[in-house]
């Protein structure tokens, strides 16, 4: 039985239930939240969480793909503690976002991919908490050349270790395709890659053309804020690429995380989780569209944990 990576230790992937591609369970872009704590209500940003993912979980949600990295604040004992208090599982990732650090702009391919398979084999840190995937980013400005280090030093880690890459693109400049580009250059397993927040591109064949390579999709980003594609205009991509044979390869997920609250900001208005668009709205409305019961269980359960399991 293939087994997956979460912050709690290895779940059986059957055990994974409905599963978010591409959240995050808490934000900080750069690391204000460890350098500023005291800017911070601590108490109240974990129990916003553990209400967030309860309502969640008792929602039908069974497991978060967590793909925040050491530049978007990552905190993987805060996040462990919001596993256990929950029930959540939540698998963390190693590699970078948009922010590629100083430290790494010179470091070469093969060194970055050691510290990726460290923390893929060893652990983060030393909190012995393993990683189940690898983040990268590439945004409007392209594949920068620090970032194309990340992007070469990623698809090393994923083709020594077998742990899957999931990607952040700016979607609407088609910057997947470079992405596709320099993992196949480095000969890493198409199927064990995911170029993500795909469904900010409207355009089917641009989509079907990543698909081509043998990647993965992660429809995310839902509900969708103006200027992006609002979450029907996410639906009609999604359906087309369903209705072409792609479920499949298909997850998707809202890219949502419950904001930290500042010491001197009220508590968030009470609203429904954006955990559960995709449960309570999208997904239904794909429903009524015609995509059958399979299908919506196909993308939600079974291709998110394949891509996470498959190899291992
Ligand atoms: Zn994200």
């Amino acid at each position: 039985m293939p087994t997956v990576e979460t912050v709690l230790g290895p779940v059986e992937a059957s055990k994974l239930g409905a599963i978010l591609s591409h959240e995050h369970v808490l934000i900080s872009m750069g690391n204000d939240a460890r350098n500023y704590p005291w800017r911070y209500d601590w108490d109240r940003t974990r129990k916003n969480a553990v209400h967030e993912i309860s309502e969640a979980k008792a929602g039908g949600i069974g497991t978060l793909i967590d793909l925040t990295t050491p530049d978007l604040g990552r905190n993987v004992r805060y996040v462990r503690d919001i596993a256990a208090a929950t029930g959540m599982h939540i698998v963390v990732a190693t590699g970078i976002w948009r922010d590629v650090p100083r430290s790494f702009w010179e470091r070469d391919p093969a060194e970055t991919a050691s510290i990726f398979i460290h923390e893929i084999q060893e652990g983060i840190e030393d909190s012995g908490i393993k990683a189940g995937a690898i983040k990268v980013a590439n945004d409007a400005e392209g594949v920068t050349p620090e970032a194309e280090n990340v992007l070469r030093g990623a698809a090393r880690a994923c083709k020594e270790t077998g742990t899957p890459i999931s990607t952040h693109q700016w979607a609407p400049k088609e910057v997947g395709r470079r992405q596709v580009e320099i993992f196949r250059e480095e000969g890493a397993p198409m199927d064990r890659v995911c170029i993500g927040h795909s469904a900010d591109s409207t355009d089917p064949d641009y989509l079907e053309e990543l698909l081509n390579a043998g990647v993965y999709l992660s429809m995310d980003r839902y509900p969708g804020v103006p200027p992006r594609p609002e979450w029907d205009a996410r639906n009609r991509t999604l359906k087309e690429l369903i209705d072409r044979g792609w479920a499949h390869r298909l997850m998707v997920g809202h890219d949502y995380a419950p904001m930290p609250i500042l010491k001197d900001q009220p508590d968030p208005e009470p609203k429904p989780t954006r955990y559960l668009f995709l449960h309570t709205t999208a997904l239904p409305a794909l429903r009524e569209q015609g995509v059958s019961e399979d299908t919506i269980h196909t993308i939600t359960h079974e291709t998110p944990a394949h891509f996470l399991t498959a190899h291992r």
